[in-house]
């Protein structure tokens, strides 16, 4: 056994599953990347399968889509890949490689402590790491730690922003996610016809919201006052003044940074937008896995 122990870390993404080994301190030693399978018991011989390739020894950390169980090292609900649900997961792991422990963690929360370790979020004190992709997810950092409450800490994307809204997946109305996600982006885009050349273009439709003069550029301040108005909550309850976006939807962090401050100072007493940092997420698609191994040997 090294004196410094490395860690393995797995994410699972609705296409990808990412994974890596790295050091003790912070360096990243292998990286892989590999589809996600479409069946479930194919998804946990992959799980073993790449674990085992690099070389996973002790335990490992699992970031993974959906409302985990942690105690019991399973999916319970899992809307994006239904395929994980109710897979004995921790178990299958730690039978076939002989880990003493599987770390199960929810995605958002897995890029928070990537964040967190090794990226945007390093050193921050208290901090909302934000997941903007298909949907909004959410890591919650208070006193440096990752906070869980009762276990579902975090969930940015599922505060309300108007009860009339467009239905979302949880079964409620007018969530975060259904008005600022990149599928709502798309969604609003589409609404409009923009880019009129190619409606609904999430690309096009960044690179040119960089111009606020734009219709583009109109669409994403909208958006991005929406998702600050979200983020406002965490403002008034806790006092957060850091924000890190990530995901793949913050590369138009540049065109919905305003709308997200206006959102902020409509949503937030006083002047306390002008203490708020929104700072992009540092590790892309990594921070997952990384988070994920930040949880193995502690
Ligand atoms: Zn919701």
């Amino acid at each position: 056994m090294p004196s410094l122990p490395e860690r393995v870390g797995l994410d699972v993404g609705g296409t990808r599953l990412k994974a890596g080994r790295i050091s003790f301190d912070g360096r990243v030693l292998d990286e892989r990347s590999v589809a996600v399978p479409a069946d479930g018991k194919e998804l946990a011989d992959t799980l073993v399968a790449v674990a085992r390739e690099l070389g996973a020894e002790h335990s490992v950390g699992l970031g993974l889509p959906g409302l985990i169980d942690r105690e019991r090292g399973l999916v319970l609900d899992s809307p994006n890949i239904p395929q994980l649900e109710e897979l004995p997961l921790g178990e299958l792991l730690s039978g076939a490689l002989g880990l003493e422990s599987v770390h199960l963690e929810n995605d958002a929360n897995a890029a928070a402590l990537g964040e967190l370790w090794l990226g945007a979020a390093r050193g921050a004190e208290h901090a909302l790491v934000v997941t903007l992709g298909t949907g909004i997810g959410g890591g919650l950092v208070l006193d440096g730690e990752l906070f869980l409450g009762a276990g579902l800490a975090g969930e940015i994307g599922h505060v309300r922003i108007d009860p009339a809204g467009p239905i979302c997946g949880c079964g409620g109305h007018g969530c975060l996610e259904t008005l600022a996600s990149a599928t709502a982006a798309r969604r609003r885009a589409l609404e409009r016809g923009l880019p009129e050349d190619d409606p609904g273009n999430l690309e096009l439709l960044a690179e040119r919201g960089r111009d606020p003069a734009s219709p583009e550029g109109e669409l994403l301040f909208e958006v991005g006052r929406d998702l600050g108005i979200g983020l406002s909550t965490a403002v008034c309850l806790l006092d957060l003044r850091t924000f890190v976006i990530g995901g793949g939807f913050a590369a138009a962090l540049d065109a919905l940074g305003p709308g997200i401050r206006a959102g902020i100072r409509a949503g937030a007493y006083g002047d306390r937008v002008d203490l708020v940092r929104i700072l992009p997420a540092t590790l892309g698609s990594s921070a997952g896995w990384i988070g994920a191994a930040s949880l193995a040997l502690r």
